[in-house]
């Protein structure tokens, strides 16, 4: 590899998804195309997005109420389009997943389903720091069920002096509470250090525990290719504005493994459209959920966020999640390497990378920790047309998305960061 300009034009040359980057808006700079690093953060804009939304706009402006059978997309069955793409991209089967409200209250509906703790079983272990709204939500299952969060909620750090969280450490609080253990609920991409837990090793050793396990994939999601039917995870959540490249607020996902979803006496919060499509306008007092994951749904598609998402799963079928994936890894590598040669380029380089250097150990993000000025340092690259993302207390996000980003993104971030080091 080379920090040069050369390079990264001729390994864009070679890229076989090259192409897709067109597909997408680039908010500028200075009239150019900024460097856009926050695809973890809010995935760019397919140029489809609006196109897919005036079909919408425009079948409700023609039909009116008749749009639910008459839209070119019909509205009643709007939802059944997103199994088989969101199957694909998760590894799961069209039964097993669902696209419906936001992520949190996913993680809520299937904590409803799958954390029922007991006198005996009620703790849950999750990673030290989770994304906030994810501790939140644990805080106030486990307070719904009477019980004390301090007591029934063991969080994960990392190692003295080390920045990942080692599997083996996992493995071993899932022994020493396996008596206690009711659930373990991990996000699959750590969203502060960019690290990609062994979701099947750990599924495996909770469920053996006698625990569900449910993963948290925003992070995850369109960045990594999963395979949550084989690995036997009991549940997991995703957004899709981050990589999935959905709009702001956008349609949540989940995935029920199939085990879960042909059980028809699983307790959940339900809602007529849980209930059996066939006799669904049947206005029935009595509910009758679906054997599939759509079973947690509880209301009628938000059709207006789903077209863009249906726009942004089209684009990721025609690339191929594991075509992205190699590209992926390719692109972060390089970036790696330009931020190492950045840093070794200055005397006492004050910053470090906090991911895991296994690329099997991460997905499209690198987190750089600053022991010096960092925030001086963000705003100078912000303000040289970088987008990146500052976390406090001393970390720059940055994510290379293999949709649309490419080597001589990286080149230039390069290039920025020099500069700013050395201001
Ligand atoms: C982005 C993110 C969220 C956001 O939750 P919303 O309900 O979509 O606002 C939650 N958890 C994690 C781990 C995230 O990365």
């Amino acid at each position: 590899m080379e920090f040069s300009l050369a390079y990264a034009q001729e390994q864009d040359q070679k890229d076989s998804l090259k192409s897709f980057r067109e597909r997408f808006h680039f908010p500028q700079h200075n009239g150019r195309e900024t460097v856009y690093f926050t695809g973890n953060s809010l995935g760019l804009a397919p140029k489809t997005a609006m196109t897919a939304l005036e079909q919408e706009v425009n079948d409700w402006a023609k039909y009116g109420v008749e749009g639910h059978f008459e839209a070119k997309n019909p509205w009643v069955s709007y939802h059944e389009m997103f199994a088989e793409p969101l199957a694909n991209l998760v590894g799961a089967q069209p039964n097993e997943v669902a696209a419906m409200n936001g992520l949190t209250s996913n993680l809520h509906l299937l904590m409803v389903s799958f954390y029922t703790p007991t006198p005996k079983r009620y703790k849950i272990i999750c990673e030290g720091k989770a994304f906030p709204s994810d501790q939140y939500a644990l805080q106030s299952q486990v307070k719904h069920h009477g019980l004390d969060p301090k007591n029934a909620i063991i969080q994960l750090f990392p190692r003295e002096g080390e920045n990942n969280i080692r599997t083996e450490d996992v493995l071993a609080a899932i022994s020493e509470h396996a008596d206690s253990l009711a659930l373990v609920m991990i996000g699959g991409v750590n969203y502060y250090t960019g690290q990609y837990f062994d979701i099947p090793t750990i599924t495996k050793a909770g469920q053996h525990a006698g625990a569900m396990v449910g993963w948290d994939l925003a992070h995850a999601a369109g960045n990594l290719p999963v395979k949550l039917h084989d690995w036997e995870v009991d549940f997991a959540a995703w957004c899709s504005y981050k990589y999935m490249n959905s709009g702001p607020g956008s349609i949540s996902g989940i995935f029920v493994h199939e085990k879960h979803v042909t059980n028809p006496e699983i307790n959940r919060f339900a809602g007529w459209w849980g209930h059996d499509k066939e006799r669904r306008f049947l206005m029935e007092p009595e509910f009758k959920p679906m054997l599939t994951a759509e079973a947690w749904q509880l209301s009628n598609a938000p059709v207006l966020a789903m077209a863009v998402h249906k726009a942004s799963l089209d684009i990721f079928m025609e690339a191929g999640i594991e075509n992205l994936r190699a590209k992926s890894i390719a692109l972060t590598n390089y970036l790696e390497f330009v931020v190492e040669k950045v840093s070794d380029s200055v005397e006492n380089a004050s910053f470090e990378i906090i991911t895991p250097s296994n690329p099997q150990e991460r997905g499209a993000q690198l987190s750089i920790l600053s022991h010096g000025s960092g925030k001086e340092l963000f705003d100078f690259i912000t303000q040289e047309g970088v987008i990146a993302d500052w976390r406090e207390p001393n970390v720059i996000r940055i994510a290379p998305v293999p949709m649309y980003n490419n080597y001589e993104d990286v080149y230039r971030f390069g290039e920025i960061l020099k500069r700013g080091i050395n201001q």
